[in-house]
């Protein structure tokens, strides 16, 4: 089974080219995708037109690679609980603008179908799109806006996140479930290249969501986190969203508000989702209490993260350290590991994240799809030879085999799962 090139007339409508075969992207390649790497298109899915590119496919007849001169290449948006395992494979016209800030994953028809080659890499259906009920997301905002008429943090997370941007994560917290989300930053100390939260004027794309504007007290955070914590299914609250800056520069804050919380309860789980910047800050909210650290890397190799993250005021080796904190307190380590097909499975790539994973006693590798334009990021790293690659499938498997207790998924785990039997006590829920 190999699909079918898509392509679109740039007017929104997608096409099959039934005279050629889809493939993949890796790093600056086009390459062939295997049978058993493609899924079905999860729902939740969307699929895209991408201006000034023709895509990249395999002649039926000849077996040759050309271009698809018929229209626009597409690529596919993969939900989340998904990692992809190739990019679209496209070649860029010298006027295309930059693309925005969403993963491009290469895609293909079969069977009247759409197909991606992705996995689902993770069993909690906590984002399933399927599981929102918008009326009643609305209802659970101004029910609770009622409730906490004064916070601003929740006035943020239901006016902007839930109403406005659709986070699923701040949706579930209107819903009464599993994981809430706690922005705290209005400042950070590192600036990425994709930074999701701030996109510098002089860029061509915009970030996807604005920066908190304001300082939430330590009042405003424990108000609606403790009910949270003693009520909802699962329960989880995260500092560190998509729609702030660095949480550690809140540590003064932060440490007073876990305090204050686990004083009422010992129920559920206090993660922090963050650059690591800081890891004598990871210390002391370790000693107030924290649970969780997730910390977000396009690599475990230096010289990849450096020219992305552009940190003002800390080093790679930093995130490392915090990541050692957490262990040493017996906490939960995560890393948001950025997935690009062509990087991520190099063999540097994988001789660094084994170091990674051995030296910090890391827990879980979350396999997030990396949300930029492939030429843009890797011309802003200086990235022009990606070198010999294993493929983001056997990469996971050759992991999996050496690390068997390092859990794969895509969401912070809820206590219930680090303290319990990982896989089976929470497939589902
Ligand atoms: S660490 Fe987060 S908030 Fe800071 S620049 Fe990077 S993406 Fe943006």
């Amino acid at each position: 089974m190999t699909p079918y090139l898509l392509y679109s007339d740039g007017k929104g409508n997608i096409f099959e080219d039934t005279s050629l075969y889809a493939v993949g992207r890796t790093g600056w390649d086009a390459v062939p995708i295997e049978a058993d790497e493609w899924i079905e298109l999860p729902d939740g899915g969307s699929l895209y037109e991408l201006p000034g590119r023709r895509g990249v496919g395999i002649d039926v007849e000849t077996g040759d690679m050309r271009l698809c001169e018929k229209g626009w290449a597409v690529a596919a948006f993969i939900p989340p609980a998904h990692t992809g395992f190739f990019l679209a494979a496209y070649e860029t016209m010298p006027d295309a603008p930059t693309l925005p800030l969403f993963c491009y994953t290469a895609t293909g028809w079969w069977n009247d179908k759409f197909f991606v080659p992705a996995t689902r890499i993770e069993a909690d259906i906590r984002q399933d799109c399927e599981g929102y009920d918008q009326k009643k997301v609305e209802s659970g905002v101004s029910q609770l806006l009622k409730t906490y008429p004064h916070n601003r943090l929740v006035k943020h997370l239901g006016e902007n996140c839930a109403l406005t941007y659709q986070c699923p994560a701040a949706r579930n917290y209107f819903l009464g479930r599993w994981e809430c989300p706690v922005p705290s930053s209005p400042a950070c100390n590192a600036n990425c290249v994709g930074c999701i939260s701030l996109q510098p004027d002089e860029e061509e794309i915009v970030s996807t969501q604005d920066r908190l504007q304001f300082k939430p007290t330590v009042e405003e955070i424990v108000e609606f986190t403790v009910p949270h914590l003693m009520e909802a299914p699962f329960p989880i609250i995260s500092f560190g969203q998509g729609c702030e800056g660095e949480p550690l520069l809140m540590w003064e804050t932060l440490v007073p508000a876990i305090k204050e919380i686990r004083k009422h309860t010992k129920r559920g789980s206090i993660n922090i989702n963050t650059n690591g910047s800081d890891p004598k800050a990871v210390r002391k909210l370790c000693e107030a209490g924290l649970d969780s650290i997730r910390v977000s890397t396009n690599s475990a190799r230096r010289e990849i993260y450096m020219p992305y993250y552009r940190p003002n005021n800390y080093q790679f080796e930093d995130i490392m350290e915090s990541l050692k904190v957490v262990t040493e307190f017996g906490g939960w380590t995560s890393i948001n590991y950025f997935v690009f097909p062509g990087m991520t499975d190099s063999e540097a790539e994988y001789e660094a994240l084994r170091k990674l994973i051995r030296e910090t006693g890391l827990k879980m590798i979350q396999w997030r799809n990396f949300n930029i334009d492939p030429d843009w990021y890797l011309g802003k790293i200086g990235v022009v030879e990606t070198g010999e690659c294993f493929g983001v499938k056997q990469l996971q498997e050759m992991i999996r085999e050496e690390f068997p207790d390092l859990q794969f998924g895509y969401f912070n785990p809820p206590m219930e799962r680090i303290k319990g039997n990982y896989q089976s006590d929470f497939a589902h829920h």
